[in-house]
């Protein structure tokens, strides 16, 4: 068996629905489990929707709804074959129907909770695999729809839910293989539910995660990200174009990678498949041809320093100095208990003898944050910072990474530098406005040259 997750461009429309047919249909000898994004942005525009709601924008959100059902229906309709319109027609209705009422109940509390997000946001995947499922039997297949709620056991957290391994993995094992012998198995990926059946969701970008989940439960050979990049570049696309195709990483690498940011993996997918020593590979659903990017458990040997260049907009840099000579002992205890009090993930840290500098990217509670560390501290804070990060096993073994870093960053102000934690990154905060030349300056120094067995050049120009 293999799991083979489509993202959300992946299945935005009917052509691409009839792409994501023809890829599995070359693949059906090995057992595919599919596992879907919701369509497009839809997400998002759920997302929209339960906004405009707690507005009480009831005119706003009616018309965003008939939308997005309109886009469903007009998407679906070609791939799916005739004698299933109907069908296809009273599940919109039903579940349109539905959406309706829920969204209506929340303008009525004008008030939008973790749960709802989550009830509400679950539509996306439950339509999208829903279609594919159909879409996949109109194109000759034999094709099952699984409600991944049944299987992805979750806890409470909603909107970031963590799933009960040992009792997904079961019940996977349980349910999927069985489907799969005579039948594509097509999962909605990002939701799960609780134990009292109450739907949640992984968090967003999730549904690469639940293609782990899913490939570990069931110990299948292969999990396959398909996506609309050829796989791992070595630098972030919307930031630099133009980066390199990465043939082959580790799983540490592609962990550290999506952690700083590159979008393209969710930073839990590698979890699962590490236990169980499954490769993953990115895809691209465009073009299928091209052999995309290998993660496998073990290091691989590479004549570069640095595989790839991931980063982190957004980020607020946070500046803690202890009000008294030095730092007295118990200080970082406390100022973490104030970041784990409001929930709030720290990415880097760097201390001197009177002060800690950190990095957070969710700024929601920054306010309060700031309010109690001001109880014992002076801070302050600077907002549109970014984390630049060089991942590579390499870094670790080679001298004078960080001379190249700055020799070749000339005039940007870095405000902040970690290396050492992680024995594959070295990481660093420059202002947002700087980002873009700040990436293009390290991508020329460090992938002018390249080692062939691991990366595909691209031969469009670079800045
Ligand atoms: P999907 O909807 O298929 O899950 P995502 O939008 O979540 O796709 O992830 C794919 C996107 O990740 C790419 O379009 C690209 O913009 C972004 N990305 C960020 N960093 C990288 C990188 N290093 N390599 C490839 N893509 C990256
Ligand atoms: N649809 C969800 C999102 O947009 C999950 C995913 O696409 O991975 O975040
Ligand atoms: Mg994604």
């Amino acid at each position: 068996m293999i799991v083979m997750k489509f993202g959300g461009t992946s299945v935005e429309s009917a052509a691409a629905i009839e792409r994501v047919a023809a890829i599995v249909g070359q693949r059906e000898a090995r057992r595919p489990v599919v596992v879907v994004s919701a369509m497009g942005k839809t997400t998002n525009k759920l997302l929209a929707i339960a906004a405009a709601a707690i507005e009480g924008d009831r005119a706003e959100y009616i018309r965003q709804i008939h939308d997005l059902r309109d886009f469903h229906s007009r998407e679906a309709r070609p791939v799916v074959p005739l004698d299933h319109r109907a069908e296809l027609d009273r599940t919109l209705d039903d579940h349109f129907q539905e959406l309706t009422e829920l969204v209506k109940g929340l303008a009525v509390l004008g008030e939008l909770t973790p749960r709802s997000i989550d009830a509400i946001s679950s539509y996306g995947e439950r339509l999208s695999s829903y279609i594919v499922t159909l879409a996949f039997r109109h194109f000759g297949m034999a094709a099952e729809h699984l409600d991944s709620r049944r299987v992805i056991l979750t806890d409470k957290r909603h909107t970031q839910a963590a799933p009960n391994f040992p009792e997904t993995y079961a019940r996977l094992a349980r349910t999927v293989p069985a489907l799969a012998q005579n039948s594509v198995v097509v999962m909605g990926g990002f939701i799960g539910s609780t134990e009292d059946g109450v739907t949640t969701t992984l968090g967003r970008g999730g549904s690469d995660f639940t293609a782990s989940i899913v490939g570990a439960g069931i110990s299948a050979e292969e999990i396959q990200i398909w996506t609309d990049v050829d796989g791992m570049l070595t630098a972030d696309p919307t930031i630099l174009p133009g980066g390199h195709r990465v043939k082959t990483m580790s799983f540490a690498e592609a962990a550290e990678l999506a952690y700083f940011g590159a979008k393209v993996l969710h930073p839990a997918t590698v979890v699962p498949a590490i236990e169980k020593n499954i490769p993953v590979l990115i895809l691209n659903s465009r073009r299928p041809e091209v052999a995309g990017t290998r993660i496998v458990a073990d290091n691989v040997a590479c004549g570069n320093v640095v595989k790839s260049i991931a980063c982190k907009r957004k980020i607020a840099l946070v500046n803690i100095h202890s009000t008294r000579m030095l730092m007295a002992h118990g200080f970082l205890r406390r100022i973490f208990e104030v970041f784990d009090r409001f929930e709030t993930p720290v990415d880097m840290v760097a201390t001197s003898e009177v002060s800690v500098s950190l990095t957070i990217d969710n700024l929601q509670r920054l306010d309060a944050i700031v309010a109690e560390l001001q109880q014992f501290s002076q801070v302050d804070t600077e907002k549109c910072q970014a984390i630049v990060c060089l991942v590579g096993e390499n870094i670790r073994y080679t001298p004078g990474v960080a001379r190249r870093v700055f020799g070749a960053l000339g005039g940007v102000n870095v405000r902040m530098i970690s290396q050492g934690a992680s024995l594959l990154n070295l990481s660093f905060v420059v202002a947002e406005k700087d980002l873009e030349r700040t990436v293009a300056a390290l991508h020329g120094e460090f992938f002018a040259e390249l080692d062939p067995a691991v990366f595909e050049r691209n031969e469009a120009v670079h800045a």
